[in-house]
């Protein structure tokens, strides 16, 4: 389970209060095979148990740890630790956000930096993956134009910095979300150092110009660009956070054995209950035209059948088709430029993948006579991150390997199966590490200032 805990600082104004809400659940909304393993409240966030002078002691340790390894020349700020939290009747304390805030403030200005710091100093060592996620925000303008700074148990963003770059009305609360939500994917290791396409530059950011996690998302252009488009992340992006819940996280997936049904050719079955505005559809299209779109390729839907009905039409005349009748039953054929069939593009059984990864389900082998069509599924299904679960599949061995005729999905699923092979050990010592929170690696994690 993850808790987002909302902060708000006094005399914030309501719009920030509700926008920060809306946010957080558009957020939530992208992962509904998720869903159910979120919750939000206001916070109150009570420290009952925790001995603070061993904590300070600890913070201390750390602090010089860090020194004395050279990764960092800060001293721990004892004074500012004791005054941040306030002692409660019952005799267990409370980590106040507005004194958090008049100890990180200069001039009338805040300090994010040292906002942050003080926060996972007073987390200490609790940081465990199942912690609440705070998401603080000021009314204060920040030092510096930061908008806003995120570690893995804190997301703080200045609303007075980003009033104050001149947006106006639904403007200003679209990039006030967008502020939101790239520094939550920062929390959920949207671009972390092992992933490809991504650059250093003020925490680790994405390469995809047209991504949230960008390196510049936070630049007027950027974000002109970006209200174009409908999906905030890039698939990396996604897979990567997919990746976090799935595996550091432990989220359970709502509907665990749900599956779609990959199958060759048409679906001749239509049930008579689907209108032609039937829900499933919006997936389908959503995930169809913009792959099209990404290809250049021409999208052409058939809306009036009661079945969802789809054609992408690339430029050589070769001709995919797609066709189902309900969410979990996908039916996929492609025509050559003279009308001969011939197997679908590569891209669609990733589509499909995407489809299935955005529903929660696992994709099943349905009704396939080709070995090449089986072949291309099991490619996009193993290439996927992280990988997609299988029902039926072929196994990936020098028998099935015999059966391919396209030689250059046969080299592919080689490559693939190597893979598989070399990567069976190293892989499970390190899902181990990565499950222990270490401290030190948690107060390096001041991921993605700017
Ligand atoms: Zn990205
Ligand atoms: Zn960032």
């Amino acid at each position: 389970m993850k808790t987002f805990f909302f902060n708000f600082e006094d005399g914030l104004e309501q719009k920030y209060i509700d926008w920060a809400k809306e946010a957080v659940q558009d957020f939530i909304n992208l992962f509904p095979e998720y869903k159910d393993n979120f919750a939000t409240k206001e916070a109150n966030f009570t420290y009952a148990d925790i001995n603070l002078q061993t904590l300070a002691n600890q913070n201390r340790e750390i602090y010089e740890d860090r020194k004395r390894r050279q990764i960092s020349t800060e001293d721990f700020d004892e004074n500012s630790f004791w005054q941040m939290f306030e002692k409660l009747p019952d005799g267990s304390y409370k980590a106040s956000f507005e004194k958090q805030i008049a100890l990180a403030t200069r001039n009338g200005m805040l300090d994010i930096q040292k906002l942050s710091s003080l926060q996972t100093d007073a987390a200490g060592n609790m940081y465990s993956a199942s912690m609440p996620l705070l998401i603080n925000i000021t009314k204060q303008k920040a030092h510096g134009n930061i908008r806003g700074i995120s570690t893995k148990i804190a997301v703080n963003i200045s609303a007075g910095t980003c009033a104050a770059l001149g947006y106006q009305g639904e403007d200003l609360k679209a990039y006030f979300k967008d502020i939101i939500i790239h520094e939550l994917g920062h929390s959920f290791n949207a671009t972390h150092e092992e992933r490809q396409n991504t650059v250093e530059n003020l925490g680790t950011h994405c390469t995809d110009k047209n991504c949230l996690m960008y390196e510049y998302a936070y630049t007027n252009e950027s974000f002109n660009r970006r209200r174009r488009l409908k999906e905030p992340f890039c698939q990396d992006c996604m897979a990567s956070m997919r990746d976090y819940m799935q595996n550091e996280l432990h989220f359970t997936r709502r509907n665990e054995n749900q599956t779609l049904h990959v199958n060759q050719g048409q679906d001749t079955q239509t049930p008579a209950e689907n209108g032609i505005d039937a829900e499933f559809k919006k997936a389908l299209r959503e995930v169809f035209s913009a792959s099209a779109k990404q290809q250049n390729a021409e999208y052409v839907e058939d809306a009036k059948l009661p079945i969802y009905s789809a054609e992408i039409k690339h430029a050589n005349g070769s001709v995919d088709k797609i066709t189902a009748a309900s969410a979990d039953n996908v039916f996929l054929s492609a025509k050559d430029k003279d009308g001969n069939l011939q197997l679908p593009n590569l891209q669609r059984f990733r589509d499909i993948v995407a489809l299935a990864q955005k529903q929660g389900s696992a994709i099943e082998f349905g009704d396939i006579k080709s070995a090449d069509f089986k072949a291309r599924l099991l490619v996009a299904c193993l290439e996927a991150k992280p990988a997609m679960q299988m029902v039926g599949a072929p196994e990936l061995n020098d028998e099935f390997l015999q059966t391919v005729q396209d030689e250059k999905l046969k080299n592919l699923l080689q490559v693939l199966k190597n893979k598989q092979q070399t990567q069976a050990q190293p892989q499970q010592t390190q899902t181990t590490a990565a499950q222990t929170p270490d401290i030190n690696k948690l107060l390096q994690q001041r991921n993605g200032g700017r």
